[in-house]
C-alpha cells in the first residue's frame, strides 16, 4: 500500500508545508518487540525501515535526518514521493496564505481544515497465534515541518501484545490525547469482545476530544474488528 499513490503513505504521502513529504511508521509484534520511524524523507517503504530499526538495532525509535541516514545505510533508496495531487493540495493552501512570516503562517494554518485521510495500517494473526500490527502515514496535509503525529507513537497509532493487535488512523492530535491503540487493548482485556472495545474507544475519543478516527484490530482468538467515526474507512480481511 505504501507504493500505491492513492494512499497517504510512502508514494502519495501528504506534503509538509515546506513541500517535503516526511513519512512515519510503527510496527509491533506479539512479544512487544517494536520499531518506529519519524520524519523519514523520500523513502517509500516506511514500515520496512521501522522493522529494520526493530530487528537490527537496540533502539526503538529514530527520527529526523538520522532516520533517513539509517534507512540509506540499510539499502533503502530515495525517491520522489510527491504526486500531482499532493502538489496541487499544497499549492492550493499556499495561495491562501498571504504572509512570509512563520508565526503568521502558523496562525493562518490553524484556521484551515487539512482534510485528513489515507493512512494505511495492518493487523495480523498467524497460524501459530502470533499477532502483529503496523501503521504507515504521510501525516497531515501541509503540516508544520517537524510535526509528529500519532502513527509512529506506540499506544497511539499502533499497539500489539499477546492478546490483541491494533492499528489506528485519523486526527493524530486527538488520537494521542487518549492513546487510542493502547486503549483498545485495555478495553479488550476488560470486556473480551473486540467490537465493543473498539466502539467504546471511538465513543471516548469523540466525547473527550471531538476527534475522528478509524481502528482495525484482531484478537488472539481471531476476532477481527474495524470501526470508525470518520465518514468512511476502507478495510479488507484476508
Ligand atoms: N494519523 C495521521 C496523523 O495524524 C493521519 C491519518 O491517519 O490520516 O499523522
Amino acid at each position: 500500500m505504501e507504493l500505491d499513490p492513492r494512499f497517504n503513505a510512502g508514494k502519495g504521502a501528504k506534503l509538509d508545508l515546506d513541500g517535503i513529504p516526511r513519512t512515519e511508521a510503527g510496527i509491533m509484534t506479539h512479544d512487544m518487540d517494536m520499531g518506529a520511524v519519524i520524519g523519514l524523507e523520500c523513502i517509500a517503504r516506511t514500515v520496512s525501515v521501522a522493522r529494520k530499526i526493530m530487528t537490527e538495532s537496540n533502539n526503538i525509535m529514530i527520527g529526523g535526518p538520522n532516520a533517513t541516514k539509517f534507512a540509506l545505510e540499510y539499502g533503502f533508496k530515495k525517491e520522489d514521493l510527491r504526486t500531482e495531487k499532493s502538489i496541487e493540495i499544497l499549492n492550493n493552501v499556499k495561495s491562501k496564505i498571504d504572509s512570509e512570516d512563520y508565526k503568521s503562517q502558523v496562525k493562518q494554518l490553524k484556521e484551515i481544515d487539512p482534510k485528513e485521510g489515507g493512512t494505511v495500517g495492518c493487523v495480523a494473526l498467524d497460524k501459530d497465534g502470533k499477532l502483529a500490527s503496523a501503521t504507515s502515514t504521510g501525516g497531515r496535509n501541509y503540516q508544520l515541518p517537524g510535526r509528529i503525529g500519532d502513527s509512529p507513537l506506540v499506544g497511539c497509532g499502533f499497539y500489539c501484545n499477546d492478546s490483541v493487535a491494533v492499528s489506528t488512523t485519523g486526527v493524530g492530535e486527538s488520537i494521542m490525547k487518549i492513546q487510542l491503540a493502547r486503549n483498545v487493548s485495555i478495553r479488550y482485556d476488560e470486556i473480551g469482545d473486540l467490537d465493543i472495545a473498539v466502539q467504546k474507544c471511538l465513543d471516548e475519543l469523540e466525547c473527550k476530544t471531538e476527534g475522528k478516527a478509524g481502528i482495525i484490530a484482531v484478537g488472539k482468538d481471531g476476532q477481527v474488528s474495524h470501526g470508525y467515526n470518520t465518514k468512511s474507512m476502507y478495510s479488507q480481511i484476508k
